[in-house]
């Protein structure tokens, strides 16, 4: 059962900020499309009579557009509509396929991408693309501005870096331009939902691999980059043999950050059969498995 709770509905984002800056106003929780945040509720994770701050109404957090070559994207900004927005689909398939992929239609329409970087799951769709990108988080508070690359915004499973009275104010990602790109998603049979791997690659390939860009979720508890893994390819002819090489330093990367689970034995060799088959389409070679 849902508790009681104090609903808070600011008309904009100076109230929102101000509320979130009231200590009166404690325990407090901000609430976008309230996919994740309603589980919790109903998880009795979240106290009765806290003061839920309904930022979904804000106009200032559903902007989508492009500035100085960078994406930026509003934190309300729902996966439906990144998944739909031909902006999105150009400068960042791997996003948009992604969002694509969360859920079901309903979770898409509601769930957004601020609600979804802030809630920190391993397993969230939009992390390892963002990832990618090299984005950055930008948070704002009542009488602050601050600017945090996600990859050390994310601080463990379901952590994050965000302060008291911050929100995510927009996310802003730097162009892959050149690239090509490979995804590869996991999830269990027959059920909706929660993917056990998500894989996204983008290479620039010229005579050789000029630059590859790797990002591993849903394997470790903070989706990674697999440095390792890029800095082998970077420079080299491409073959079957160094895409097997590359997948067998990624999954040791993999290894080294979260050691040997009872899912090891299974998640290793499907780890690396799925980063040889995303590396394979981003070369434009024909994945054999
Ligand atoms: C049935 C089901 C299936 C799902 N499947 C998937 C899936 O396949 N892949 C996936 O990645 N996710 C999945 N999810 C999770 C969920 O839909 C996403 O994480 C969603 O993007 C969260 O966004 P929201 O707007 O609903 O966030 P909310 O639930 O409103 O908030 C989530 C958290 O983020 C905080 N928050 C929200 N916005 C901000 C902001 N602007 N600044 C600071 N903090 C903020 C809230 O306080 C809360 O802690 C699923 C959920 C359900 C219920």
């Amino acid at each position: 059962m849902i508790p009681p709770l104090n609903y808070l509905r600011p008309n904009n984002l100076e109230i929102a900020l101000s509320f979130l800056s009231d200590e009166k106003l404690k325990p407090r929780f901000i609430l976008a499309g309230g996919t994740d945040l309603i589980v919790e509720l109903r998880k009795g994770n979240i106290p009765p009579d806290s003061f839920v701050v309904d930022i979904s109404f804000l106009p200032e957090l559903r902007k989508l557009h492009l500035n100085n070559g960078e994406l930026q994207i509003g934190p309300l900004i729902t996966h439906r509509e990144i998944s739909d927005s031909s902006l999105v689909r150009t400068f960042s398939p791997l996003l948009s396929r992604a969002c694509g992929e969360v859920g079901t239609p309903q979770v898409r329409a509601r769930g957004t991408i601020g609600g979804n970087i802030a809630h920190a799951s391993p397993a969230a769709d939009s992390i390892p693309p963002l990832l990618l990108h090299d984005a950055v988080v930008h948070l704002r508070s009542l009488d602050s501005t601050r600017s945090v690359p996600l990859s050390s915004f994310l601080k463990g499973p379901y952590s994050t870096d965000l302060e008291e009275g911050e929100l995510i104010e927009r996310i802003t990602l730097s162009p892959l331009k050149g690239f090509n790109f490979g995804f590869e998603r996991l999830i269990p049979r027959q059920r909706v939902g929660i993917p056990r791997l998500i894989i996204c690659v983008a290479l620039k390939v010229g005579q050789v691999i000029e630059e590859a860009r790797i990002s591993i979720g849903a394997a470790t508890p903070v989706a990674f980059r697999a440095k390792d893994a890029e800095d082998f390819l970077k420079g080299k002819f491409f073959s079957d043999e160094i895409f097997h090489e590359a997948s067998r330093l990624a999954s040791q990367e993999m290894l080294e950050i979260s050691g040997m689970r009872w899912s090891t034995p299974y998640k290793k060799p499907v780890l690396e059969a799925l980063l040889r088959r995303a590396l394979k389409v981003a070369s434009g070679s024909t994945p054999d498995e």
